[in-house]
């Protein structure tokens, strides 16, 4: 066992992880029993993987309850990592061959992250002014999804989540929505607060995080050691914590997010699944996050002339705002991404190694039918100045600076 880890189990003062456990048990204990009906929202990221591949092994093994039903729901984002997408698919094929039912949930394809942005126009997604992307590639499909799925059961359903706070969790059950916190998954928190809400579950549908408590390196050892072992399911989880960094990913405290991700701090996923040889060939997709970078830069946007008068009458607080994508620009970055996916399957072609799907034949179908039917986002024409002319400044009460020259 790694120094890390002894330190980490040798600790008094920290939980042990077949304390943890105990407490996901008795934590699904409690709410289980009155919810005939369970889902899990999996994401193939490793909080979620954890959570999933512990629930099914404590129903196998007896020591929970089997509800009436199990649905696993698998958000495909189309925006994975490639290996942990295709350690998804084995635990895909190991749940089947349990005879589990899995839902694979993905957006409709004009909300799909690329089409969204290429073929709609609607600028990258950035931490500031317009984070579109979480909800809608990940919440609100797995919300319809469950919505059409409880039309099936009656009763009430219990949808079991990844999140997980670690030692703070015990401290305090508030639920944290931020998924930078402890390497949590983009998403999850959310699932927990937005489900239960929602118009159509509302009532019917519980959340429960029962490894909330767990710590990140209870994950990894969960992850790595445990699960693939045949006493605990034999899951194809070592490659989900290998996709982090293997041993080095206890240290790392990875955070799941997309490929390219233009909210995150670095491409740490991404880097450290390019040092692992077998998966260097991927190292194209460093280039995705500089575009959509790239893409929110004046030289590709539209922008208001002026003062925008919204629908409901008001004035807009932000004049001269930037907007959509221009067409080259969609145009630039479709090529750009097309690209990158051709050099990653060249070369996994060459080294036998998996393809990987950036943009399938539909989606760059259904990108360039957008462009060409000349398509804006809602509130735009595409009559609108590009977003680097030079314009006399617009303030929002209707004053107006001049140009000095
Ligand atoms: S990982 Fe990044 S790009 Fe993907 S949904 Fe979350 S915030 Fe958006």
């Amino acid at each position: 066992m790694k120094a890390s880890q002894s330190s980490f189990f040798d600790g008094g003062r920290r939980l042990q992880m077949t304390e943890s456990i105990e407490l996901t048990i008795q934590s699904l204990q409690a709410y289980g029993p009155d919810h005939p009906h369970w889902g899990i929202a999996w994401s193939g990221g490793k909080d979620s993987s954890a959570t999933l591949t512990m629930v099914i092994w404590l129903i196998k093994t007896g020591r929970l309850k089997a509800p009436q039903s199990l649905t696993v729901f698998y958000a495909d984002t189309r925006q994975e990592l490639p290996p942990l997408a295709i350690a998804a698919a084995h635990i895909m094929d190991e749940l089947r061959d349990l005879g589990m039912r899995v839902e694979v949930v993905t957006a409709p394809l004009d909300k799909r992250f690329m089409v969204y942005i290429l073929g709609r126009g609607v600028p990258p997604p950035n931490n500031n002014t317009l984070r579109w992307c979480t909800r809608q590639i990940k919440i609100d499909p797995m919300q319809a999804a469950i919505e059409a799925r409880l039309s099936d059961f009656p009763g009430n359903f219990l949808m079991i989540t990844g999140v997980r706070q670690g030692e703070s969790a015990i401290r305090d059950q508030r639920i944290e929505m931020s998924c930078g916190k402890d390497g949590a998954e983009c998403g999850q928190g959310w699932y927990q607060k937005v489900l239960p809400e929602a118009k159509g579950l509302r009532g019917r549908i519980a959340t429960l995080a029962p490894l909330l408590h767990w710590r990140v390196c209870h994950v990894w050892e969960w992850l790595k050691h445990w699960a693939p072992m045949e006493e605990y399911g034999d899951w194809s989880t070592a490659t989900i914590a290998d996709a982090y960094g293997g041993d080095e990913a206890e240290e790392i405290n990875a955070r799941t997010g997309c490929i390219g991700c233009a909210l995150a701090e670095k491409d740490t996923a991404l880097d450290t699944v390019l040092r692992n040889p077998a998966w260097a060939y991927l190292a194209p997709l460093k280039g995705i996050r500089p575009l959509w970078r790239e893409l929110r830069e004046p030289q590709h946007r539209l922008k208001k002339a002026g003062l925008e008068r919204l629908k409901d009458g008001s004035i807009a607080k932000n004049p001269q705002r930037m907007g959509p994508l221009t067409f080259e620009a969609r145009l630039m970055g479709l090529d750009r991404i097309l690209s990158i996916q051709q050099e990653c399957n060249a070369a996994a072609m060459r080294q036998d190694r998996p393809l990987i799907d950036l943009i399938n034949a539909d989606e760059e179908a259904r990108i360039r039918q957008l462009i060409t039917a000349e398509t804006w986002p809602e509130g735009w024409e595409g009559d609108e100045p590009r977003a680097d002319t030079v314009m006399p400044v617009v303030y929002q009460n209707g004053a107006v600076q001049p140009l000095l020259f």
